[in-house]
């Protein structure tokens, strides 16, 4: 079986990932490998990161592996909180305080659209290849639903009356940015 390590310990993400690509491939997480370091994350967009994540655990423990980075992007904010997604009200990954804070920016704001995108960058033998995911959809004005995480109460996918947080793991998994870039991930490696 083929065996790629996903830079991650966002438990959500290795679920979805690997409800995905099902019983094809064996995805490990970081902490499956060992390293329980900091990967730095400093790039100026989600590609960059998602590419520095990668060559990190390529370069320094010479596995196969791909990493991905998202983002929130609302058409009114110019494309914010986008690459800032997770530090959108300050440092510390604080989803509460996040969707606060993108409530109060767009209080007032009618155009409502925005899209979640995902990059996801696998490394296979040195080689680098890119993939991108993309969900449309509007944030409401009041938070609903509490499965999912992060932006998910306040995200209503295009096309559905519900939240992502209403939707549900199941539901998110088929339709979500991620969801659509794990599948090209998918195609490409079977
Ligand atoms: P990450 O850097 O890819 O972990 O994502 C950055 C931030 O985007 C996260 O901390 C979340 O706030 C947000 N985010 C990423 N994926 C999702 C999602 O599927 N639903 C809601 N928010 C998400």
């Amino acid at each position: 079986m083929k065996k790629f390590v996903f830079a991650t310990n966002n438990a959500h993400k290795l679920d979805e990932v690997r409800a995905i690509l099902g019983e094809k491939v064996e995805v490990l997480s970081l902490k499956e490998i060992g390293c329980h370091e900091e990967i730095p994350e400093t790039g100026e967009t989600l590609e960059e990161n998602a590419r520095q994540k990668a060559r990190y655990i390529y370069e320094h423990y010479g596995v196969d592996c791909f990493a991905d980075d998202t983002g929130l992007e609302v058409e009114a904010l110019n494309g914010a909180p986008g690459v800032y997604s997770a530090r959108y009200a300050g440092s510390g990954h604080d989803s509460d305080a996040n969707m606060r804070k993108l409530l109060r920016e767009m209080e007032g704001v009618e155009n409502r659209k925005a899209q979640f995108r995902t990059a996801f960058v696998l490394i296979i033998d040195g080689k680098e290849h890119l993939f991108e995911g993309i969900v449309k959809g509007e944030i409401i004005r009041t938070r609903r639903g509490t499965a999912g995480f992060g932006y998910d109460p306040l995200f209503v996918p295009e096309g559905h009356t519900h939240t992502f947080a209403e939707l549900g793991n199941e539901v998110k998994n088929r339709i979500s940015h991620r969801a659509v870039a794990t599948r090209k991930l998918c195609n490409f490696l079977l």
